[in-house]
Formats: structure tokens, C-alpha cells, sequence
């Protein structure tokens, strides 16, 4: 049999990346990864990480200048921009540290060099080195999509990288795409004090949420100060590099509005035009690598997981991909190989936080599948009261043919851990009336809402009037 440097090469280490060969080395393969820039990837550097650290400053802000709705005085409430970047980056340092400790722990050895695909068995390393396999796992993840608007230098427009390195905030800005990314990133901005308009040319925000989520989150944000324009495309911008701004011409707006500032949050671009696919005949559709269930590429000992591979781009979806991966790399029997079960939970962690998994109103009409729903108020919730976070509702739907659970939208405080409760529910397969019989929510806490969203599908929630049903 053939020799190769390495049972298993995983070719980008970030979420997707470095827990499959954490995975694949503990299962007792030689496994190296090959990382072009630093471990753990846009999650850990430029993605959910970062994103989280601004946020949670800047949650933790506004809670200081509304402390006279707890009671409390707080005066001269500030912020140091320069500090909270800091945190931020320190976070992020630690957690890289820890992803190489992993490594050196489980005996992976970390290549640092940007690696394309040679033949069906080695990869050329920095264009000069050879490294062989006896199997692969493409990890590349993705990269922003920059609109073509302006030069890709202009100091006006800044992608979500970008933003992530600012030095100061701006006064007045605006905010290309309502998804996950830009909604975030108003909501940081917003709190910080910042003039913030969101665009989006969809009719809706976060359009891969239900539209009464989207809905209420935007009524929210308003409240914020924050401008949110959907089913609006931009049509123009112009920089006035001596007036230190830029005009920006919408659809269907006969002014234009400057702004000093535009971050671009309209989707990513995946890595997979720079890796020599061809050289394998690995398929594409032009935008991702094609995989079967076993996360296989059109080479079967080549596998792809990830954003590079995903029509849903997140973290946990790359890191259970690259789990299942890692095993089905580690076995040669097919029948034996794992596949993907869970429902992939959204997340966004905006004030208030939104979460969904599974069949929702909107995706349950758009698949033809007929559910009913529960849903409870944090306005009635006697923890959510306590908090001063009673916005929202936890919302659970079942299949009206099985009574099984098979979705939630959570609007709330929380929102991003209860939807764990409701993967469970579903991953155990029992009708929401087992459910419900057996589970026994602590009181007073969030997850409450949930408990009487699930009763409430029967019409038996304890804490709505008979009236509201
Ligand atoms: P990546 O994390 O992109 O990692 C790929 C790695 O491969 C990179 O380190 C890259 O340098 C390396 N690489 C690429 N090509 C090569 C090559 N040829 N040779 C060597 N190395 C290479 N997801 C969530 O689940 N929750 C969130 O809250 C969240 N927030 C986000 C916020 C922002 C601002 C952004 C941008 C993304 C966010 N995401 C979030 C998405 C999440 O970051 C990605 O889905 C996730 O990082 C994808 O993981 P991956 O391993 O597929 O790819």
C-alpha cells in the first residue's frame, strides 16, 4: 500500500475544519492541518466570536443607561471604544491559543501555508512544498462579498472584517443587508450611540426568518433609533473625499443621504476558486463543492464540509459536519458512514435574541407541511419581568399528522440558549404531549415560556386567559 505523509490533511482549520481533525486524530488518524491564516478561522477571527465580544459591551452599555428601570442611578455612563476592542481581541487571542493547545494535545500538526489541491493524493503547500494524504477534507469556509459600488479601498466602505478593525465609530452610518450579520452589527452600533439606517432589497429583515419575527425585531429597533428600509435596492454612491462622506442614492427615493460611513453585509463568497479543484475533477455548481450525504465530494476519500460546501452558512453547522466527516474519512465501510440529523438552529444574538430551528409558520407553508402552534408572551413571565426582558415570544410548532415537535421561533431573553430545549425535544421523537408530561420546567426561569408555548398548542398553557387563545 501506497505511503502518505498523513492518514488525514484538513485543508483550513477553522470551526468546520479544527474539529474534524480533532475528531479524526482522536479516532487514530495521522492528522495535519493546513491553515493559510490563523486557527479557527472567520469564527474565531472575523465571525461569531469577535461579534459576540462588541455585542455583549454594548449590551452591557445600554443596560447601564437604562439602570433607572431597575432602580438604580448610574450617572456619567461612558464607553471606551479603544477598551472594548481590547476585550475583543483578547477574547479572541485566548480562544486561538486554546484551538492550538488542541492540537498539540491530540498530536495534530498545524502547517501554516495556503495549500491547493496537486493530484488526488498530495496538496502543494505555498506553491513549493508537497504534502501527501491518503484523505482529505476541504475546509476552506468563505470570504465577503464586496459590493462593486466603490474602489475596494475607499475609506467609506467597510466590510464586516473590516468593521471588526475600526479604530473609531462613525457618526452616521449605513448598513448595506438586513441579515443576521448587518442586524448584528446595526444593533452595535445603535447602542454605541451611533446614527444607524439599514437597507435591505428584500421586503423583509433576517429573510430567512418567519416575517412576524422579522417584523417585531424591526418595531424593536425602531424604538433603538435604528432606520430600517427593506425591499430597497441602492442604486448609487458617490464618496466626497473632502467632505468626508458619501451620498447614497436608494430605489425609489428621489433624495439622497450621506453618510460617513457604509458597512456592506450582503453575503459571502465561498473559497473555492483558488484550490485547484479541477486538478481532481472535484464538482461544483459554481458557488459550492457538491458533497452526498456523507459529506463525500465527487472523489469519494475527499470530503468537504463548511461554508465552502453549505448552502447554511455557520459555525456549528461546519463543526458537526466536519465531525461526521472526520468519522466516515476514518472508516473505508460505507453502510457504516454517518449523516446529518439534527435541524440546524438560527441564532442571532441582537437585544432582544432570536433563534429558530426546524419548520417555522413560513418554512412549514413554503414545504407544504400543515402545523399547528403554541406560543407564549415573556410579557406574562414573571423571570422575564424580573430581568427587565419581557419583549418577545417563544413560538413551537408541531405536525398536525404526528403531533410531533418540529420547529420554534424564539423572539426573547435567551432566545439563543432555549433552542437547545427545543433540538431536544425534537432529536428525542416524542409528541409534544409526552413531552410535555415529562419535562417539568424550573421556576422562576426563561425556559418557562416554552413549556407553556408547548402547552398552549393543546390550549392548555396555565398563564394565558382563556380570551387571548
Ligand atoms: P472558516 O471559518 O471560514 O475557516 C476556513 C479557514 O480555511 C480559514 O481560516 C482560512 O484561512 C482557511 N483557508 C481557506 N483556504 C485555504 C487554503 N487554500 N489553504 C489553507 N487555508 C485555507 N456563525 C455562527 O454559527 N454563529 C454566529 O454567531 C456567527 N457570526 C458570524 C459573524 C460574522 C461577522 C461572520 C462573518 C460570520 C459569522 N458566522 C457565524 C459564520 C461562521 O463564522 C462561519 O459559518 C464559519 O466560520 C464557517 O466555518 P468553516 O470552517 O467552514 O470556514
Amino acid at each position: 500500500m501506497a505511503n502518505f505523509d498523513y492518514d488525514l490533511i484538513v485543508l483550513g482549520g477553522g470551526p468546520g475544519g479544527y474539529v474534524a481533525a480533532i475528531r479524526a486524530s482522536r479516532l487514530g488518524m495521522k492528522t495535519a492541518v493546513v491553515e493559510a491564516d490563523s486557527p479557527g478561522g472567520t469564527c474565531l477571527n472575523r465571525g461569531c466570536i469577535p461579534t459576540k465580544a462588541l455585542l455583549a459591551s454594548a449590551h452591557a452599555y445600554h443596560d447601564m443607561k437604562r439602570a433607572h428601570e431597575f432602580g438604580l442611578e448610574c450617572e456619567k455612563v461612558n464607553f471606551n471604544f479603544e477598551k472594548i476592542m481590547k476585550r475583543k481581541d483578547d477574547i479572541v487571542a485566548k480562544l486561538r491559543e486554546g484551538v492550538v493547545s488542541l492540537f498539540r494535545a491530540n498530536k495534530i500538526n498545524l502547517i501554516k501555508g495556503f495549500g491547493k489541491i496537486r493530484d488526488e493524493h498530495s496538496l502543494m503547500l505555498n506553491d513549493s512544498e508537497v504534502i501527501s494524504f491518503k484523505k482529505l477534507i476541504i475546509a476552506t469556509g468563505s470570504r465577503p462579498v464586496n459590493l462593486p459600488f466603490l474602489p475596494e479601498n475607499s475609506p467609506f466602505m467597510i466590510n464586516s472584517d473590516q468593521a471588526l478593525k475600526l479604530t473609531k465609530i462613525p457618526k452616521k452610518l449605513l448598513v448595506i443587508g438586513g441579515g443576521v450579520i448587518g442586524m448584528e452589527m446595526a444593533n452595535f452600533f445603535a447602542f454605541l450611540g451611533v446614527s444607524v439606517t439599514v437597507v435591505e432589497m428584500l421586503p423583509q429583515i433576517l429573510p430567512s426568518e418567519d416575517a412576524s419575527v422579522a417584523k417585531r425585531l424591526a418595531a424593536i429597533f425602531k424604538k433603538y433609533g435604528i432606520i430600517i428600509k427593506t425591499g430597497k435596492k441602492v442604486l448609487e454612491i458617490r464618496e466626497d473625499r473632502a467632505a468626508g462622506n458619501v451620498s447614497v442614492k436608494l430605489e425609489g427615493e428621489a433624495e439622497t443621504s450621506s453618510y460617513d460611513l457604509i458597512l456592506q453585509a450582503v453575503g459571502r463568497q465561498r473559497l473555492i476558486n483558488e484550490i485547484n479543484l479541477q486538478n481532481v475533477s472535484i464538482k461544483t455548481n459554481g458557488k459550492k463543492i457538491l458533497v452526498d450525504e456523507y459529506f463525500r465530494t465527487s472523489v469519494a476519500h475527499i470530503f468537504a464540509i463548511g461554508d465552502c460546501a453549505s448552502d447554511i452558512m455557520l459555525a456549528h453547522l461546519a463543526s458537526h459536519q466536519g465531525m461526521i466527516a472526520a468519522y466516515n474519512a476514518s472508516i473505508e465501510d460505507e453502510n457504516a458512514m454517518q449523516k446529518l440529523h439534527s435541524p440546524v438552529p438560527s441564532c442571532i444574538y441582537t437585544i432582544p435574541e432570536v433563534a429558530s430551528c426546524g419548520l417555522t409558520a413560513d418554512r412549514a407553508k413554503r414545504e407544504n407541511v400543515e402545523v399547528a402552534s403554541g406560543k407564549f408572551m415573556f410579557n406574562m413571565l414573571g423571570r422575564a419581568m424580573c430581568m427587565q426582558s419581557s419583549e418577545g415570544f417563544a413560538e413551537v410548532f408541531t405536525d398536525v399528522k404526528t403531533g410531533k415537535i418540529v420547529g420554534a421561533n424564539i423572539l426573547g431573553p435567551s432566545a439563543t440558549e432555549l433552542i437547545a430545549c427545543v433540538q431536544a425535544a425534537m432529536a428525542s421523537n416524542q409528541t409534544i404531549g409526552e413531552f410535555s408530561e415529562k419535562i417539568m420546567f424550573a421556576h422562576p426561569t426563561i425556559s418557562e415560556a416554552l413549556g407553556e408555548a408547548m402547552l398552549d398548542v393543546s390550549k392548555s398553557a396555565i398563564h394565558v386567559m382563556p380570551a387571548q387563545r
